[in-house]
């Protein structure tokens, strides 16, 4: 198995994709989704602390949102994109 997606209501035999998205998700796409999303949890474990000690914490917050955006189904399948955007929540992590 390349990759595991049961994102959407057209996953592969109603139970996921997992060689290529019957969307067009290629498993690169679907295993960099799944790093961003970790790697968004974890911002977003940063930025809750953040607000419980009245810090500012904006820029967490749209990274947030927008890696939330990236991964909605057929939003973003430039791997690319998706890397860059990985990076950037890895320099939120370093930041705090
Ligand atoms: S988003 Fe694409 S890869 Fe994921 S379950 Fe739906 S069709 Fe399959």
């Amino acid at each position: 198995m390349s990759m595991f997606c049961y994102q959407c209501q057209e996953a592969s035999k109603n139970i996921g994709c997992s060689i290529k998205g019957v969307c067009g998700k290629s498993p690169e796409v679907a295993n960099l989704q799944d790093l961003l999303l970790y790697v968004t949890k974890g911002v977003a474990w940063w930025s809750h602390q953040a607000d419980v000690q009245n810090i500012e914490h904006k820029a967490a917050e749209k990274y947030i949102i927008d890696s939330m955006f990236i991964t909605i189904t057929n939003a973003n399948f430039d791997a690319n994109k998706i890397s860059e955007q990985i990076e950037k929540g890895l320099s939120h992590s370093a930041r705090r």
